[in-house]
């Protein structure tokens, strides 16, 4: 995207146009301003426009410019947090709330793609959560009984079935999830986007805002070129905030992740990858995660930012990770890299922030960002429209609240992901 081609790789080079947008130069007014042209924002766009409601979204950069461009795709089911671990930290009301809802968000991701046309790889074939060791076989086994007590129909798969429908080598067992898929993530941004558009919505990107303030019983949002008066005023721009928004990416720890592609594999090969679709991904605490793309590209990610020492380190280490998992594939080049932020909280949990009257957003979605993303903006048009109240929400509302050591923690992440990426760490 833009001239960086590490910050948005494979998914710029390969996803559809973005529909054309313009940037704000006047006064507008709307029901409904949104700030972030990503999952979140474009969801609740989606859905406020299709009910009839005057929107208008503004964002920055360009449509799926933050993590919804440069994302693994991983349309994934629940969080990372163990189920029980969910119930326990928020209690059974919002816990069992949050479960049921995000296990049905693949499906409605899925649904939406269908329903708009979207040209985005939508695959829903599953995700394989693999084993390293015997803890990590361990682990699995926790979540999968925990699923199991929810009534998820989730499978643990011995070691040699995990080899025969992942086609990688070394993994101990695995946890598969018939609920999730994948997708070209910017390509859903866009797809969004587009579906937004055709129900009304008006999406402004260029348009940074710069400041948003309460005048009578409307939001006024400024940007450099014009502004937009509303009743309600969301704010989805989580990890990737800037100017007038930063104080919400500030109550998080940033955690980079990177990805590299190989170029389009020989169809013998290719067949030996993931043959019944998904993506996998391990349980290491370094994780690292593959995946095709539908050109039968492999990608790969894991932890760390590919600049400085961490882009010969994270590179390499690439390389000798996807000769030891996939030793089928013999010489093969990198074709792109590229990397983002992630969004961690304390407690691994997404917030739901209030801003002031009629003024509220999600973030901090830990790396869980495409499922919940959609259906959390589905749940912030249905509390606009009425449907549900603040405590109908799938989560509290809580306090902005910066977590201390922010800049220590960071750097901890990219050194810890660059000592293990060495050659010398152990495998
Ligand atoms: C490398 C990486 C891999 C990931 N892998 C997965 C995965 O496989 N599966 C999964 O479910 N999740 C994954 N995630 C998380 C997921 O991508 C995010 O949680 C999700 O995209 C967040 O969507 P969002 O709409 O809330 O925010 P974003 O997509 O970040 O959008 C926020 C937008 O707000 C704009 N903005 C910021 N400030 C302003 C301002 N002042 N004015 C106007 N606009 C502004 C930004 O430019 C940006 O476009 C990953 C994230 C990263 C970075």
């Amino acid at each position: 995207m833009l001239k960086d081609k590490r910050s948005h790789g494979l998914w710029e080079l390969s996803a559809p146009p973005a529909p054309p947008t313009t940037v704000l130069g006047e006064h507008v007014s709307a029901e409904v301003v949104i700030v972030g042209a990503g999952y979140t924002g474009l969801s609740a766009a989606l859905h406020l426009a299709k009910a009839g409601r005057k929107v208008v979204v503004l964002e920055a950069v360009e449509i799926g410019f933050g993590a919804s461009g440069r994302n693994s795709g991983f349309v994934n089911a629940g969080l990372w947090v163990m189920p029980e671990d969910l119930i326990a930290t928020l209690g059974p009301v919002h816990g069992n709330r949050l479960i049921g809802l995000l296990g049905e968000a693949p499906r409605e991701v899925f649904a939406l793609t269908e329903r708009y046309g979207m040209e985005c790889q939508a695959d829903h074939r599953g995700t394989y959560h693999c084993a390293v060791g015997a803890s990590g076989l361990k682990q699995l086994q926790a979540r999968q009984a925990q699923w199991s007590r929810l009534g998820a129909k989730v499978e643990l798969l011995s070691a040699g079935d995990t080899q025969a429908r992942t086609g990688a080598t070394g993994y101990t067992g695995s946890l598969f999830d018939p609920r999730a898929g994948t997708i070209q993530p910017l390509a859903y941004a866009r797809g969004l986007a587009g579906a937004a558009i055709t129900e009304g919505a008006t999406i402004h990107t260029g348009s940074a805002v710069t400041g948003f303030e309460r005048s009578g019983a409307a939001w006024q949002v400024r940007t450099a070129g014009g502004s937009v008066s509303a009743d309600w005023l969301i704010l989805a721009t989580d990890a990737y905030s800037t100017g007038a928004t930063a104080s919400i990416c500030e109550e998080q720890v940033h955690l980079p992740y990177f990805h590299v592609s190989t170029a389009p594999l020989g169809h013998n090969i290719r067949k030996t990858i993931l043959p019944h679709g998904g993506a996998g991904w391990d349980t290491k605490t370094i994780l690292s995660g593959f995946r095709l793309d539908a050109e039968g590209r492999l990608i790969v990610g894991s932890v760390g930012a590919l600049r400085g020492t961490g882009l010969s380190i994270h590179r390499a280490w690439a390389k000798r990770h996807i000769r030891k998992l996939f030793p089928q594939l013999g010489e093969f080049e990198l074709e792109t890299e590229w990397y983002g932020k992630i969004g961690m909280t304390p407690d691994h949990l997404p917030r739901l922030h209030s801003y002031g009257p009629n003024a509220i957003g999600f973030s901090g979605y830990n790396g869980r960002g495409i499922a919940p993303g959609t259906v959390f903006g589905r749940e912030l048009a249905r509390l606009i429209l009425g449907e549900i109240d603040l405590a109908g929400m799938p989560l509290p509302v809580s306090e902005l609240a910066i977590p201390a050591f922010r800049g220590i923690r960071e750097a901890y992440y990219e050194v810890g992901a660059q000592v293990a990426h060495l050659p010398i760490a152990p495998a």
